[in-house]
């Protein structure tokens, strides 16, 4: 254990390879005590907030030319400056949101792994590169040297992930990403881990002196207000934009982006409600096993995960009364907990009161009441097919340890909510082998609908490889054509540019001809 009073936390911004302090505003909060931490940051000002978008500009400038593998050695070097740092900026997380620290060790090991992940596909990239060679003899018209390849979009801004303060926050997946691509990064700090967010820039910037990389290749600055995120934005110099968080916020960021005199691709992941399609003979054999697993899932991280199974589907009946059963002996017994930040419990309080408000909403069971008034119970709710359907507002995702059951009449019923169903990041369907053959029409439906079908599996654990896709049509995340895990994450920070005719000696290498894996026609 690190004694964490011999941890320096200064409140300052990181731009340009340097330290900034202003007057501070706001203390991170612990979510279980509810009491302020001995940690203050200030609100970025405009001015810097401008000094950091100028820092990854011009860092932008000698960063993009330097080569793949200086860049893997440098996400490298910040995997290994944050695995030696661990023990305090795990602690610091978990004063800073409640988390376990095995949660917490486990994340570090994840966020370690992608930047690893991304320095591995810089050595062997993922072949997007074309070349067509020239032919001079082509008739009627002579056929032009043209090569594909991509080039970094500039700086990018990243917005720290409340749920996720280390594999999706500074260091996390958009900065790994849009690093590799080799793109510059202002990172916005969560207020709710502003303290974790400066150790992790401090394993960056120790990393960045090591590599020799240029000063301003990272930078992040502070706030608890909205003023600087639609700052960030809105500058000019930032040319793409990673955030994790409410639909809310990621629509006002998102539309922000999209109406800037040069719009700039939003990467938003806003979150899913993960829907779980029973079919009726798995339901027969396994009702107990099913429910206890769906309440293991929806109560992992007290439900703050955007995997989390938020809504179950399934047809009335025998087997789904013992699935019921079960759900509620499971769920009664679980205690009240701590929310990730006093903002997040309150959301969650009032969509839990207004759907227990609902005529058409019935009370399946709830976990024990605290008299912490921050703290959340674990609810399970139960809601008729044609009500579901008829309802935005019971649809609507619920950011905690809560499922809505929604009971089908039949067959028919269950398909009609597959084809409605909002853009999801996920759904499984859990059926036996005969069962999922004969539900292709259910399958597809629902394909159409989500970034990740999962066949008799729950959601929670987004696995980080190459084939990863988390990601969803709208409003799971913004743009459904992209994923924000996995070796694909880095292509949202690249844009294609075609070379024609380019002397040889001028080409880029990777698209020299006969270079390994170019595709040449
Ligand atoms: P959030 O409210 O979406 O905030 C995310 C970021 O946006 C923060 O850095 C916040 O910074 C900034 N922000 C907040 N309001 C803003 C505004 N009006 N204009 C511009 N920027 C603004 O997310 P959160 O605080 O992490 O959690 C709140 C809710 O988000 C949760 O209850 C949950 O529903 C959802 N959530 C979803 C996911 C997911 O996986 N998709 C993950 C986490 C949370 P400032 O405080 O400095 O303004």
């Amino acid at each position: 254990m690190t004694d964490l009073n011999k941890v320096t936390i200064t409140g300052q911004h990181f731009i340009n390879g340097t330290w900034t302090s202003e007057a501070t505003d706001f203390n991170s909060i612990n979510p279980v005590t509810n009491e302020a931490l001995p940690y203050r940051f200030a609100n970025a000002s405009q001015s810097i907030v401008e000094s950091a978008v100028v820092s990854a500009k011009q860092a932008f400038i000698k960063y993009r030319g330097i080569t793949a593998e200086s860049r893997a050695a440098f996400l490298e070097a910040i995997a290994d400056e944050i695995q030696a740092d661990i023990e305090a900026i795990t602690q610091t997380a978990h004063l800073e949101t409640g988390l376990p620290m095995a949660r917490l060790q486990g994340e570090t090991g994840r966020t370690c792994g992608q930047l690893r992940l991304f320095a591995g596909n810089l050595r062997n990239p993922i072949d997007s590169r074309y070349v067509d060679l020239a032919n001079a003899e082509r008739q009627p018209l002579p056929k032009p040297d043209t090569r594909l390849t991509t080039l970094p979009l500039g700086p990018v801004a990243v917005f720290g992930a409340s749920n996720f303060p280390l594999a999706f926050s500074t260091a996390g997946g958009d900065t790994a990403s849009a690093l590799a691509a080799g793109c510059t990064i202002v990172v916005k700090g969560h207020p709710a881990h502003a303290a974790t967010s400066e150790l992790v820039s401090g394993a960056i910037e120790r990393a960045a002196l090591k590599c020799d990389m240029p000063a301003g290749v990272f930078n992040l600055i502070q706030g608890s207000s909205p003023e600087v995120s639609t700052q960030l934005v809105t500058s000019t110099v930032i040319k793409a934009v990673g955030f994790t968080g409410s639909l809310k916020v990621g629509r006002i960021l998102s539309d922000l982006c999209a109406a800037r005199p040069e719009p700039i691709p939003f990467y938003g992941e806003l979150g899913s409600t993960n829907p779980q399609f029973i079919l009726s003979h798995i339901l027969e054999e396994q009702a107990e096993s099913l429910a206890s697993t769906q309440v293991q899932s929806m109560l992992m991280g007290h439900g703050q995960f955007c995997t989390s199974p938020g809504v179950i589907v399934a047809i009335k009946g025998n087997a789904l009364n013992r699935y019921k059963a079960t759900l509620a002996e499971d769920i009664a017994p679980q205690s009240a907990a701590s929310m990730l930040s006093a903002g997040i419990a309150s959301t969650y309080q009032s969509q839990i009161e207004l759907l227990l408000n609902n005529s058409q909403v019935e009370l399946i069971a709830q976990g024990e009441s605290s008299p912490a008034n921050h703290f959340t119970r674990p609810t399970a709710l139960k809601v008729t097919a044609t009500d579901f359907i008829n309802s935005t507002e019971i649809q609507q995702e619920v950011f905690g340890p809560c499922a809505v059951l929604v009971e089908c009449d039949d067959e028919a019923q269950m398909q009609l909510i597959a084809e409605q169903l909002e853009g999801q990041l996920t759904a499984s369907i859990h059926g036996l082998d005969c069962e999922l053959i004969a539900n292709q029409d259910l399958i597809e439906a629902i394909a159409f609908n989500v970034g990740r079908l999962i066949f008799n599996q729950m959601p929670t654990g987004v696995e980080v490889c190459h084939s990863m896709n988390h990601g969803g049509p709208y409003p799971a995340s913004t743009d459904s054509r992209t994923t924000s895990v996995g070796s694909a994450a880095m292509a949202r920070f690249e844009r294609p540019i075609c070379y024609q005719n380019m002397p040889k000696t001028l080409l880029p290498q990777r698209v020299i001809e006969g270079e390994t894996g170019v595709k040449s026609f």
